[in-house]
């Protein structure tokens, strides 16, 4: 497969979970891959390792997301790492993958979780895109990693869906300003993925549970939602944008 040679993408939070398999996957179809990672470098060292052993190329990034001056970090890192690298600067892809999420119903959600949260979740995709506008090429794609948790009113992750929800917003008002310099935007949104995330799945009864929530009946694998990236940062969807696109194996279906 090489539907993305010649293109560079970035992905934040690639050393594990979702981003890793986004890493790989986007690796695998021929793009130059700038893996970022906040603070396990070991693993996202593994990641550049495993696209480079399936023949692809990559890079790891670093900067810690959600303190103030990060996204101006990421670009300083991930200009200086691409010139070592000895290709040309800018890029054609950027996924804001890295996120964290806060388990908690309104009433037990504190200010310093919540401002954690949106800082990590909404305010550093925003300044990421923000401070990476010149340096995306004109035909590029900016994806979105949501969640499918926005569709549902799921009073447990309360302030976790409202962060996904500002993103989603953030994917339409994007797309709408980009259009004109032919850059897609889009948001894929995933149900529950195996990932340490969800570190519960590791309990039978808990994923038994969560795949029961799939009309697809199992848990999703970050390769699930890998697929659905590689193919919006494709040609093929060269005519999508301003779309939130789920990869929930149908679990609003069963609700
Ligand atoms: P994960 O916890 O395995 O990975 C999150 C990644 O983000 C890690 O690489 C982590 O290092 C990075 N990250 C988190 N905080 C960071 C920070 N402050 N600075 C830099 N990097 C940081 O989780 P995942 O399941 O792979 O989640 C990836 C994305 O998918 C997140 O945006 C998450 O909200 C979203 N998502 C996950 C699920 C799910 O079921 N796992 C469902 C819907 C959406």
């Amino acid at each position: 497969m090489s539907r993305l040679s010649g293109r560079t993408a970035l992905v934040t939070g690639a050393s594990r979970g979702i981003g890793r398999g986004i890493a790989l996957r986007l690796g695998r179809e021929g793009a130059l891959v700038a893996v970022h990672y906040g603070s396990n470098e070991t693993a996202a060292k593994e990641t550049v390792a495993d696209i480079l052993a399936a023949g692809g190329r990559a890079f790891a990034v670093h900067a810690e997301l959600g303190v103030p001056g990060d996204a101006a970090a990421l670009w300083a890192a991930f200009d200086r790492a691409i010139e070592a690298y000895g290709e040309r600067p800018g890029l054609d892809i950027l996924v804001n993958n890295a996120g964290i999420a806060l388990h908690g119903e309104i009433g037990t959600v504190t200010e310093a979780d919540y401002d954690r949260l949106f800082a990590v979740n909404v305010r550093a995709p925003f300044f990421v895109v923000q401070q990476g506008l010149e340096r995306l090429r004109d035909g590029g794609r900016v994806i979105n990693v949501s969640s499918g948790v926005t569709r549902i009113a799921l009073p447990v992750l309360s302030a976790y869906a409202m962060t996904k929800g500002a993103l989603d917003t953030m994917t339409l008002t994007l797309a709408q300003q980009l259009g004109a310099r032919g850059i897609t935007v889009n948001a894929v949104a995933p149900g529950i993925i195996d990932t340490d995330m969800n570190s519960h799945l590791a309990d039978p009864e808990q994923r038994a549970q969560a795949a029961s929530l799939a009309v697809l009946g199992r848990v999703g694998e970050p390769a699930d939602v890998a697929g659905l990236v590689a193919f919006v940062a494709s040609d093929d969807a060269g005519w999508v944008t301003g779309q939130i696109l789920d990869a929930t194996g149908g679990s609003h279906l069963g609700l």
